[in-house]
């Protein structure tokens, strides 16, 4: 990775939508979604990398941050050796990093941040519930367990939402993330796309 990537951040609580949201907005040509818990779950759960990712999100604690940055350059490096991911022309949005303080300086230098789209929804009980519901389809175990729910909520505001002081305020749209997909969409592209435009290229163009 030699100059910084262009990027948008989807910044927000456990279950708000990011991994909705970043699912649409990869499907824009351009665009190149990221999510590091789909990395992670991607882990041969046998492996070592896989086990040691199962023994925190089992319990609703994150990753230590060295082995979730080495792990996302690799990745990143991945995607682009493949060409799924072209840095010059593409716009990276990175769904579920950095998720503290220290991740955010420790990927600064790769990394050229144009939004952080704040996905904001302050009813607690509804992110339990939805993501109560999501286990039954998702397979996810940290989902099934209300007690596992709440504490991943917990780190959220203890570990992850400090982040955000680490971005110059003009950078950061705060987003209401109660509606419809489609109306939350809208938002978001408002955010972003302004942002972005002349920033990275057309790939029509
Ligand atoms: P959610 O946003 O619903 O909590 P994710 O799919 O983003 O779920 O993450 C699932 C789990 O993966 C987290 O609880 C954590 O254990 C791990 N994880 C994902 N991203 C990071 C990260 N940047 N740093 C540390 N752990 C992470």
């Amino acid at each position: 990775m030699s100059n910084p990537l262009k990027t948008v951040l989807l910044f927000g609580q456990p279950g708000v939508g990011k991994g909705t949201q970043g699912k649409i907005l990869g499907t824009i040509p351009g665009f190149v979604h990221l999510a590091t818990g789909d990395m992670f779950r991607g882990l041969d759960r046998e492996s070592e990398l896989g086990q040691e990712f199962l023994k925190y999100s089992i319990q609703g604690l994150l990753v230590p941050d060295d082995l979730t940055v080495r792990l996302w350059r690799q990745y990143v490096q991945g995607l682009i050796d493949t060409n799924q991911y072209r840095p010059d022309t593409d716009l990276l949005v990175l769904d579920g990093i950095p998720r503290s303080a220290a991740q955010a300086a420790m990927i600064n230098e790769y990394i050229d941040v144009l939004r952080v789209v704040h996905l904001v929804c302050t009813d607690t009980d509804a992110l339990v519930e939805r993501m109560k519901k999501r286990a039954e389809h998702s397979n996810r175990p940290d989902d099934a367990d209300e007690t596992v729910i709440r504490r991943r909520i917990d780190v959220y505001h203890t570990e992850t939402s400090p982040v955000l002081d680490y971005y110059d305020d003009a950078l950061i749209s705060n987003v209401d993330a109660v509606g419809l997909p489609g109306e939350i969409l809208m938002c978001v592209l408002n955010a972003i796309v302004p942002a972005a435009k002349g920033r990275v290229g057309n790939p029509f163009g």
